[in-house]
């Protein structure tokens, strides 16, 4: 028998009403298959079990952190059980740890270390749906871990490896993966199909609908991953391997992605010497702020300029840290802004095709957009432009590539 992972995000649970939709859903897939369904805590819960600890502590113990953190899932899956078995299904939940869901100690930021499926094989084979409350572990000593903010999407996929689904379905708000974010770009459509390397280049530049743990955890075991909406009947996005069974007719981009949490420092007169760089990027590096696009112009008379971006979010951090480091390498001074913003234009049709970067310069120089830094990979290239002027770059390159009429 078939037998399928289906997982469902905050806002598919975040009412009575739209558990009963679920259990039809579900109702509906298990009668054609085995079913594992994995889910998040219901709508806002999370952030309000993290707002909760805060108003009686500055500085909860992250132990503690996740008994609370882990609650918001163990209240959704017994709910799903039990609307599963009003609709005449019959269903059993699980915790995370009760699932067999191993993790390291590191609490907060779990890593899956093991997967011991067999009380959901069980349960599985006595003709229940299992239903298994995402984001969460425990460790060898039972003490309970949480995987990191979005870590249902890691729960579902892990699980459907271990207990060797044929394909894990991530149900959310959209309809898929889109070539381009659908509330920016009315005429963005949804990417039949996407390699994970593929998914793992747009989500890094911006695009949200799926954790990139899970797309990893989907690369490294071959697991088919279908991200779909809750609330229609859209076939969604597959991600898989191979994009096309014809390797010549493959598209060479797949899609647009756009990031503006970003923001731009720039150190003046840096000395041109040996350990300079070592100097600005270590510091950054131990208070875990993550630097994404380095600039490093041509030296005159010793000195040089350097310019990377990091997110806004953590422009604050990164200017208190500048202050010192800036006076510690001798240069003239630094500047930050942060009306930037990153447009990247993804696929592996990009791979050997040079004349993919003619056609974006000149997309985005017809819409008269000045692009202030580029970064590339094989299968991505990024350019930081004015956040004024997102909307703009993303319909022009949209255009530029007829994603509209894939
Ligand atoms: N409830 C957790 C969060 O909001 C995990 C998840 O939804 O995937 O981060
Ligand atoms: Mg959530």
């Amino acid at each position: 028998m078939t037998r399928v992972v289906q997982k469902y995000g905050g806002t598919s649970v975040a009412s009575p009403a739209r558990l009963r939709r679920v259990a039809r859903r579900v109702r509906d897939a298990a009668a054609g298959a085995q079913v594992v369904v994995v889910v998040s805590a219901m709508g806002e819960t999370t952030d309000e079990l993290i707002a909760l600890a805060h108003s009686v502590s500055t500085d909860p113990p992250s132990r503690e952190m996740d008994m609370l953190l882990s609650s918001g899932e163990i209240i959704t899956a017994p709910l799903l059980a039990m609307a599963l078995e009003a609709a005449g299904t019959r269903a059993v939940s699980l915790t995370g740890p009760q699932a067999g869901i191993r993790t390291s100690r590191a609490h907060r930021t779990a890593r899956i270390v093991d997967i011991v499926p067999q009380r959901v094989l069980d349960e599985l084979d006595a003709g229940k749906v299992v239903v298994v409350a995402g984001f969460q572990g425990a460790t060898e000593e039972l003490d309970i871990t949480t995987l990191g903010r979005g870590g249902s999407d890691t729960s579902a996929v892990a699980l459907a490896v271990a207990v060797r689904a044929q394909r894990c379905e991530i149900f959310t708000d959209v309809s898929g993966v889109h070539t381009a974010d659908p509330r920016l770009l009315p005429e963005a459509r949804v990417i039949p199909v996407i390699t994970y390397e593929e998914m793992l280049e747009l989500a890094a530049a911006g695009a949200r609908v799926i954790h990139p743990r899970a797309v990893e955890i989907g690369e490294a075991y071959g697991m088919e991953i279908r991200v779909r909406s809750t609330f229609d009947e859209h076939p969604g996005t597959t991600i898989r391997s191979v994009a096309n069974a014809n390797m010549e007719e493959r598209q060479k981009v797949r899609g647009i992605a756009h990031e503006t949490d970003v923001a731009k420092v720039t150190l003046l007169g840096v000395p041109d010497s040996p350990g300079v760089a070592a100097s600005i990027f270590g510091p950054l590096a131990d208070e875990h702020i993550a630097v994404d696009i380095v600039v490093q112009n041509v030296s005159h008379a010793g000195t040089t300029d350097v310019s990377f971006t990091v997110p806004e979010s953590d422009l604050r951090r990164a200017q208190q840290m500048l202050d010192g480091v800036a006076k510690q390498v001798r240069a003239s001074g630094f500047s930050a802004t942060a009306d930037i913003a990153k447009v990247s234009v993804v696929g592996t049709g990009l791979r050997g095709t040079p004349s993919v970067f003619a056609q974006i310069f000149r997309a985005l120089a017809e819409a008269g957009i000045n692009i202030q830094m580029i970064s590339s990979s094989e299968i991505h290239v990024t350019c930081i432009i004015d956040r004024a002027r997102v909307r703009d770059a993303v319909r022009a390159l949209h255009a530029a590539f007829e994603l509209e009429s894939i």
